[in-house]
């Protein structure tokens, strides 16, 4: 017998106003901000978990802070597809990056309560994605592809607190955690549903998208020395001026990223000595650089350092370059690609549109243990990270269908595969 079937509109209704709920666990009143192991990362664990066991999950806090839950599959202890997202935020956020798609996945577990699958299913919300305390993203995600780094132990937040001491503060031993690693045979594959972050979709009015990978930024600290003197005394032709320098660079950077289909950012700069009446004779600036694929994004450096090179020669300037960070592309399996492509087509989208993520995800790390497919719901005006992050129910419905048909899509495969 089919068993009844929420209507879609009200259970989207329900995982917006679960995202409402979770904004009251919040470090500051008047706006959302929640970091890792922080009271409000507990009590939005807690808030998780209740709603995980009204969907018939068990739940588990992982040794890293993650939250999960579980349904068996139709034999005991199979792998386990995956669904969900993060469930920490940036300072001042929006109540929908990562969140969306954790509730998202949860309701698609209840409505999948009595429905019979070959494989365990299991939700999980990731304890720390944007890396806002420590500055290092995706904590969580990487402590369960087994890919957490012992030389983390030492960052520290703002007030000093170690990342192994706010461990302990959260009840976790850093001795074991380890212990939330995965291993591959456990984990069928990883679908995150999460909005856009970006204004394709609502430019090409759709509610939802699939995505064909997801960039690996590369990012630069820049140096462009020159040389400080008097403002008034210096003539042009004497001037070695740096910030002008990398004024000129920050244009060229923009110039040849517009030209391209990558994205690059200067988004900081740092000018010395800092004073109204003296030439630059520093300045530092960071470079964000990210493209669909790990070789067009470094020719795109190739060029961009090349033409810094020429600028700051011709002024008489010099240019350090260090490279900070570097992560690969993580591209989604294209079976995955297609299993999310075709259940977007069973909410009335005949042609799915596809997308290259810009921005980092969850599914970044776990691709290093599972298949990775995701699902993109557009976003009002693309704007995220910010307070007015918005979703429509109409579009978070098509959502909870589309990833429930995926979750059986993915069941499919599975039957053909054996
Ligand atoms: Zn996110």
């Amino acid at each position: 017998m089919t068993p009844p079937r929420h209507d879609a509109r009200n259970g989207a209704a329900e995982v917006l106003a679960r995202c409402a709920e979770l904004d009251a666990f919040t470090a500051a009143p008047d706006r959302l901000e929640r970091v890792y192991l922080t009271p409000e990362h507990a009590g939005a664990n807690r808030a998780t978990a209740a709603w995980m066991e009204r969907a018939g999950l068990t739940t588990w806090v992982d040794a890293a802070g993650n939250q999960w839950g579980r349904r068996e599959g139709s034999t005991p202890d199979a792998p386990a597809l995956v669904l969900g997202s993060h469930l920490d935020t940036v300072p001042d956020a929006g109540s929908y990056d990562g969140m969306l798609g954790v509730l998202m996945a949860i309701a698609v577990a209840e409505r999948l309560q009595e429905t019979p699958l070959p494989f365990a299913l299991e939700v999980v919300g990731f304890s720390d994605e944007e890396g806002a305390r420590f500055g290092k993203a995706l904590l969580g995600s990487q402590a369960v592809a087994g890919t957490w780094d012992p030389a983390w132990w030492e960052l520290r937040d703002q007030s000093g607190v170690s990342l192994r001491e706010a461990f302990t503060g959260f009840g976790l031993d850093p001795e074991r955690v380890g212990e939330a690693a995965r291993r591959p045979e456990q984990v069928v594959a990883y679908l995150e549903a999460h909005i856009e972050q970006g204004p394709e979709l609502e430019a090409a009015d759709r509610s939802l998208g699939y995505v064909t990978t997801i960039a690996g930024a590369r990012r630069f600290h820049l140096r462009v020395l020159g040389e400080a003197r008097h403002a008034g005394g210096t003539p042009y032709p004497r001037r070695r001026d740096a910030l002008v320098g990398a004024g000129e660079a920050i244009v060229a950077i923009e110039r040849l990223a517009r030209a391209s289909d990558c994205i690059a950012t200067v988004g900081q700069i740092e000018v010395r000595p800092g004073a109204v009446n003296v030439i630059a004779g520093q300045a530092d600036l960071s470079l964000d650089l990210r493209a669909a694929t790990d070789d067009e994004r470094d020719a795109m450096w190739d060029r961009m350092r090349a033409e810094i090179e020429r600028i700051c020669a011709q002024r008489g300037l010099t240019v350090e370059v260090s490279e900070q960070h570097r992560a690969s592309v993580a591209p989604c399996a294209s079976w995955l690609q297609e299993v999310i492509r075709t259940a977007i087509t069973t909410t009335g989208d005949s042609e799915p549109m596809a997308l290259w993520s810009r921005a980092g995800h969850d599914a970044m790390a776990v691709a290093s243990i599972a298949d990775i497919g995701m699902l993109f719901v557009r976003c009002r005006d693309g704007i995220s990270h910010h307070p007015a992050e918005e979703v429509r129910e109409i579009d978070v419905a098509h959502g909870i269908d589309a990833l429930e048909r995926a979750v059986l899509g993915v069941a499919e495969v599975w039957h053909a595969d054996r």
